[in-house]
């Protein structure tokens, strides 16, 4: 494959794990043949972004520009592309590339490709220089990897679906959470926020676990039907043993052990939280009641694609705080102080 040529953007990057993030400017390819280029006008803020511009797990490489649930308009198409249009609303999510060939990809389940090009932090097939990410103006991505945002919805508040939305929406499928169930979501974050909407839309009881006790009116808006302040032991203690499925979102060290309890026979806890440090797991509450702990990596395109779908048929979006680019770095400390409502997305309007 021949190199293709290259564009400038601006973006916001940053040179090393203890940089604040700035503006730069960065390649993008021309498209090649399968390609859409596209505006981005919103990107969300994921707390993966800020793990990894500060090398939390281990692999950034620099420079690096976060942003993987971006949201914008096709401004030109390969003339292979089948499927998008010149003008139209698009998204792309954690993933750009994968092999197509492997049976993860053939079962739709890309993220686990061996092969899987993420938006960010991977290598890219084209320029074979690391993928940049959604905090800059353009994107080039095939097509295969471009999902459709329904009419309906506000496309900043749809933004976080890209991987919020979908992160949150695959295991409560897998895990089949529907009428007639008892369901906990622990942590109302970005991801939290959402797990709250999907879990109440599927059905369920839904209990959202939280650190922080003025959330707790908002909890009950979004579509939980109780809420618990996680520092209370004898809150927690009341719901033993009573849980079919919990959704463990926290982004830092945190007592695993303590919502594994609360799990009833053959409980699931999944965790979709990526802390930096392991975890400790205690071995009674997984023998006792048979319960089980397992994780999930964001969702494949086909289920990525219905999950915006459903969104579009119920109106769900993310509640969010829209922010200008040259405040990402107070956004960045804001959440880690817990203090989002409940997804910062930045108005790429504000990087021209
Ligand atoms: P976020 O908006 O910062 O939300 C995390 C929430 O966790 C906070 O709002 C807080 O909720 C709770 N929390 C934070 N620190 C805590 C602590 N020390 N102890 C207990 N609870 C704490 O983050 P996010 O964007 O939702 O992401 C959450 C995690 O999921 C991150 O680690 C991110 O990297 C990961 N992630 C994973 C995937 C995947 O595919 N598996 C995809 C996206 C993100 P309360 O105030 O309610 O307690
Ligand atoms: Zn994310
Ligand atoms: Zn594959």
């Amino acid at each position: 494959m021949s190199t293709p040529r290259v564009y400038s953007v601006k973006a916001y990057s940053t040179t090393s794990a203890q940089t604040p993030l700035s503006a730069s400017s960065i390649s993008r390819r021309f498209p090649t043949p399968s390609d859409v280029q596209i505006d981005i006008l919103y990107c969300g803020v994921c707390h993966s972004d800020l793990h990894f511009v500060r090398n939390e797990w281990g692999f950034t490489q620099y420079p690096a520009v976060p942003g993987h649930e971006i949201v914008g308009r096709v401004t030109a198409v390969g003339e292979g592309v089948k499927n998008f249009k010149v003008g139209e609303l698009v998204g792309v999510g954690c993933l750009v590339d994968s092999c197509r060939t492997c049976p993860d990809c053939r079962a739709g389940l890309e993220q686990f490709c061996p092969e899987m090009v993420m938006t960010y932090g991977s290598t890219d097939k084209h320029l074979n220089v690391p993928t940049l990410g959604g905090y800059s103006q353009s994107i080039v991505v095939t097509e295969d990897f471009v999902l459709r945002i329904p009419a309906n919805l506000n496309p900043a508040a749809a933004a976080p679906l890209l991987c919020a939305g979908i992160t949150t929406y695959s295991p409560l499928k897998h895990w089949k959470v529907g009428p007639g169930q008892k369901v906990g979501v622990v942590g109302l974050g970005g991801l939290g926020h959402m797990g709250v909407k999907f879990a109440r839309a599927f059905g369920a009881h839904v209990v959202l676990f939280t650190t922080s006790p003025g959330k707790t009116e908002d909890a009950k808006r979004l579509g939980a039907h109780e809420v618990v302040v996680s520092k209370d032991g004898a809150q927690m203690n009341a719901h033993a043993n009573s849980f079919d499925f919990i959704l463990d979102t926290v982004s830092a060290t945190h007592d695993i052990n303590a919502y594994l309890n609360l799990l009833k026979r053959d409980g699931n806890i999944t965790l979709v939280g990526a802390p930096e440090k392991p975890l400790g797991v205690a071995a009674f509450p997984l023998l006792f009641r048979r319960r089980s702990l397992s994780g999930s990596l964001i969702g494949g395109l086909p289920e990525t694609q219905e999950m915006l779908d459903f969104c579009g048929q119920h109106s769900i979006t993310s509640d969010i705080e829209m922010i200008a680019i040259d405040q990402i770095n107070t956004a960045f400390e804001r959440m880690l102080k817990s203090d989002v409502k409940y997804r910062f997305v930045i108005d790429m309007a504000s990087l021209k």
